[in-house]
């Protein structure tokens, strides 16, 4: 099974355990916002039995790839949760980084569980005890972050680029960001100065940077408006180190709920 990023692959080896051989697209430590395959991965996308992607925009080679695919199975593991997509519709694209809200990765889980099931019907047992247990784990993810956000000073918060709006959105939060949903766009000067503006008039403290992205813009904005810079990591990759540590989706979020209650300032 081939998947394009680090969620997709972290759910295909919780899901698919033992039964399931995961190669992921994006090497570690690569942004994959900018990530495009080369040949070697065509081919291996068009020989797989299962390709997963995230869908949403996240992938914008995938359409003149999968022209090609029809002999294997190919799961678009936004598909399932299209009515819970609306951040970012009728202006301009989708937010892809549906991982970042528990509830809807455990919608993508699931969908990753049928498509597995469908090639391998031997295998359905195996799966749902796996997507059972996965589910344990995500609720009591969900249900540390409801508590630990529930009680904070501050309820926005500003970021690189737009990557944590659903995440946002499932607790009551508000994400300001730098530079939209591309990691790469530059702000205006007169983003720039509202943005200044909004974070002197709500006292926030702190400006978030992002693992795989620089900092230097985080940095600017954080000393125009004397606020510190921490760390928030949308998981769209790991880095080598990261997974030399052993850390994965669940560590990560975790170290995100502490650096979020840090900056907003939660009891
Ligand atoms: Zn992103």
């Amino acid at each position: 099974m081939i998947t394009t990023l680090y969620p997709l692959q972290f759910l295909a080896e919780k899901v698919g355990g033992e039964r399931v051989r995961v190669v992921n697209l994006t090497p570690p430590g690569a942004e994959p916002h900018d990530w495009q395959p080369g040949a070697r991965d065509i081919i291996s996308i068009l020989e797989a039995d299962l390709f997963t992607y995230n869908g949403s925009g996240f992938e914008p080679w995938v359409d003149r790839v999968l022209e090609e695919a029809h002999e294997n199975e190919i799961l678009n593991a936004t598909d399932a949760l299209r009515q819970d997509l609306s951040l970012g519709e009728g202006k301009g694209p989708a937010d892809p980084h549906v991982w970042l809200d528990p509830g809807l990765y455990l919608k993508q889980a699931v969908a990753v569980k049928h498509a597995l099931a469908a090639i391998d019907p031997e295998g359905d047992a195996q799966y749902s005890e796996n997507l059972a247990s996965l589910e344990r784990d995500l609720k009591a993810l969900e249900a540390e972050m409801e508590k630990g956000l529930s009680a904070c000073a501050l309820n926005v918060f500003v970021i690189n680029h737009a990557s944590f709006g659903y995440l946002a959105r499932r607790f009551g939060l508000e994400q300001l960001s730098i530079s939209g949903l591309s990691p790469e766009a530059e702000a205006s000067p007169a983003k720039l100065r509202g943005l200044v503006n909004q974070i002197e008039d709500s006292g926030i403290g702190y400006v978030f940077f992002e693992s795989l992205v620089s900092p230097r813009v985080a940095e600017t904005l954080a000393n125009e408006v004397g606020a510190q810079t921490l760390e928030l990591n949308p998981l769209a990759g790991l880095t080598s180190e990261d997974q030399d540590a052993g850390e994965d989706y669940f560590s990560v979020m975790r170290s995100n709920l502490d650096n979020l209650k840090k900056a907003l300032q939660c009891r």
